[in-house]
């Protein structure tokens, strides 16, 4: 299905139901990002635990694979690029190879090696200017997920060639995201929901005792819901050029970069995934930014159980074949957050 809709801009809104609450909802700055756990359940000490259980599990997460924590074991294999194997946890191992896995169906629009660029290209408004074209050339050099090597039986990774440099800023939200409401949803709750910075993912009932559910509407008529997505149990990600960017000569940079060229991505403003896997979405948000509209989409259709919604640069939406957006006239009444994708970060109303 393909639509046009002229400047439009989606929200996502996530209902919470007045009455009596058992909704509880711890926000704090995790890897780097803003998350939301959301634990269902009318007593409030076994809410908080199962929220402070499912944030230690983050931050053992961002403790393996933080390429920022230069004692982390995704640091050793980076300092040891081009020259030795370094022995890592399996689960590191098997977050590396399912990465690799994606690099292979995207054809290396995915690319965990794309962070041989991270010097070049500085997202926190210090760049003024474009990086030196030869400098870019240079890094594109060492980006070419085929040159990490795994070694399954001795667990080590390489980097084959020096000043190569992975980083899972693609993928790591979201395997966080994950592993968090796994734990979160056997601590005998109704219902739990992560939100990393917009990236989420549910299990269970909300509130309410119904589905998850996430309206997507009109700024333009914002009392009105434009669609319902049922997102029971379902991950929904979005990767978009309104978080981190520059903007140079009064042209955007976005922070997801075309490993083929060393440059930001152009062409499109936001892309949300929507499947049972955070993880999975995670890369797959990316790839598509990657990829654009066309292959894009091409690529999702091929995709069993994997939808898709992105907007272009030109505030144009599609989506993915069976991915149907009905438009429902229903005034929005409780909101607890918005997701606003186009222009901004998540934000709580
Ligand atoms: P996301 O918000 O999930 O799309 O992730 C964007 C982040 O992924 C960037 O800030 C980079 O850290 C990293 N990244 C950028 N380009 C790529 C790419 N082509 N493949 C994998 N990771 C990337
Ligand atoms: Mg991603």
């Amino acid at each position: 299905m393909i639509r046009y809709i002229s400047s439009l801009i989606l929200l996502f809104i996530s209902l919470s139901v007045i009455g009596q609450s058992e909704s509880h909802t711890k926000t704090l700055l995790l890897m780097g990002s803003r998350f939301e756990l959301t634990a269902i359940s009318p007593d409030q000490n076994k809410a908080s635990a199962a929220i402070e259980a499912g944030i230690a599990e983050i931050k053992r997460i961002e403790k393996l694979i933080s390429s920022w924590d230069s004692k982390s074991q995704t640091s050793l294999v980076n300092k040891n690029a081009g020259i030795k194997p370094v022995v890592v946890d399996q689960e590191l191992f098997n977050l590396i190879r399912r990465s690799l896995k994606i690099s292979k169906l995207t054809r290396g629009a995915f690319d965990i090696s794309y962070a041989s660029v991270d010097k070049i290209w500085r997202f926190n408004g210090e760049m003024t200017e474009l990086p030196d074209s030869s400098k870019v050339a240079a890094s594109v050099a060492k980006i070419n997920y085929q040159n990490i090597i795994l070694n399954p039986e001795k667990r080590s990774i390489f980097l084959a060639k020096e000043g190569m440099k992975i980083g899972f800023g693609a993928i790591g939200k979201g395997y966080a995201a994950n592993k968090a409401l796994d734990i979160m949803s056997k601590m005998d709750l109704k219902g739990a929901l992560v939100n990393a910075s917009g990236d989420l993912i549910s299990w269970g009932k909300d509130e309410g005792g119904k589905d998850w559910k996430i309206g997507i509407i009109n700024p333009k008529q914002k009392e009105k819901v434009f669609s319902w997505l049922n997102i029971n149990e379902t991950a929904l990600v979005t990767s978009g050029n309104y978080e981190r960017f520059v903007i140079i000569n009064g042209q955007r940079y976005s922070h997801i970069i075309d490993p083929r060229t060393g440059y930001p991505v152009r062409g499109l403003s936001s892309v949300s995934i929507i499947c049972p896997n955070a993880e999975l979405a995670d890369a797959l948000a990316t790839s598509v930014f990657v990829l654009g509209k066309d292959k894009g989409l091409d690529l999702i259709n091929r995709l069993k159980g994997i939808e898709c919604l992105l907007i272009t640069d030109k505030q144009e939406l599609f989506t993915s074949d069976n991915l149907h957006l009905d438009y429902i006239q229903k005034p929005i009444t409780n909101h607890k957050y918005q997701i606003k994708i186009g222009n901004e970060h998540a934000q709580k109303k």
